[in-house]
């Protein structure tokens, strides 16, 4: 066993170097996987290596590894898909979700309060907030001008870089605190046809966190900001900054949460990039990364 692995290791070091990704990432998927699953990982681009070897264990890889349907950043959603229609083979899995059949919305935006669990990771980066995970109603991040102090920096850096192309926006929203938003909540539920789609109960929005702005262009309203000039720089540019588009258009099913061009979260440079580069939710990012 150990021989068989000492070869292993010779044959990874050899395509690795043609593949060139991190080695020192390489000996947690060594771990985590046995030959066959790990010869399939080795076909894999270098990009796709490398997010791999931080990602926890991941159930039946090589099966999906050896589909040539399966796409790599549509992983996380090959899994739910696959979790909800356990007898369905793989091939019809990768084959659904390929044409978005997860991504049609077959719940009420309530729906997805069902079972919700208190967050765990509460005062890290990545924290996740959501319908499903929620926040202590005495949560109270520290904050600098309504932010955690690193998402303070980084949007006045975002805002001044932002200027020197002309663009100018208004920060509307940041931290709210659990009160505030159970105000806001039922002032939604009195206006409209259905809160839920628009807002979310307190506890349960990431505002709370402190790694949030909502924004808008100069002197206008936040829904707005999809027809301003430089919406398009913001959308392409703020994973540089350490932001992500946290609702971004026609991923409902994923985040519980209709499109919102104006909501920026703060999760850091490293995991914004992860995330624009593929696509991914922070639900995605996750499922993916997280310990279940
Ligand atoms: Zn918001």
């Amino acid at each position: 066993m150990k021989y068989k692995h000492a070869v292993m290791m010779v044959v990874l070091t050899i395509i690795s170097s043609f593949y060139k990704p991190n080695i020192q990432t390489l000996p947690f998927i060594l771990e985590l996987y046995d030959t066959n699953t790990i010869q399939e990982i080795m076909k894999l681009d270098k990009q796709d290596i490398e997010l791999l070897s931080k990602m926890r264990y991941i159930p039946y890889l090589s099966l999906y590894l050896q589909d040539s349907n399966f796409q790599f950043n549509k992983l996380a959603r090959y899994i739910w898909w696959q979790d909800q229609y356990p007898y369905y083979d793989l091939y019809q899995i990768i084959i659904e979700v390929n044409l978005d059949k997860d991504l049609l919305l077959t719940k009420t935006y309530a729906d997805f309060y069902q079972d919700a669990k208190p967050v765990t990771n509460i005062n890290t980066i990545d924290v996740l907030v959501n319908k499903q995970h929620y926040l202590p109603s005495d949560y109270q991040p520290v904050l600098n001008n309504g932010l955690q102090q690193d998402c303070y920096k980084a949007i006045q850096e975002l805002l001044l870089v932002a200027k020197t192309h002309n663009y100018f926006f208004d920060i509307k929203s940041k931290y709210r605190s659990y009160d505030y938003q159970k105000w806001l909540y039922s002032y939604y539920q009195t206006i409209a046809d259905d809160a839920d789609r628009i807002s979310c109960k307190a506890g349960f929005s990431e505002h709370q966190t402190g790694l949030v702005v909502d924004l808008a262009p100069k002197g206008k309203q936040i829904n707005e900001i999809i027809d301003y000039e430089g919406y398009s720089w913001l959308e392409q540019n703020a994973h540089t900054f350490g932001f992500i588009l946290r609702y971004p258009e026609n991923k409902d099913m994923l985040t519980g949460i209709q499109y919102e061009p104006w909501h920026f979260r703060y999760v850091g440079k490293e995991i914004a990039s992860i995330l624009y580069e593929n696509q991914w939710t922070l639900e995605e990012y996750h499922e993916l990364y997280k310990d279940k």
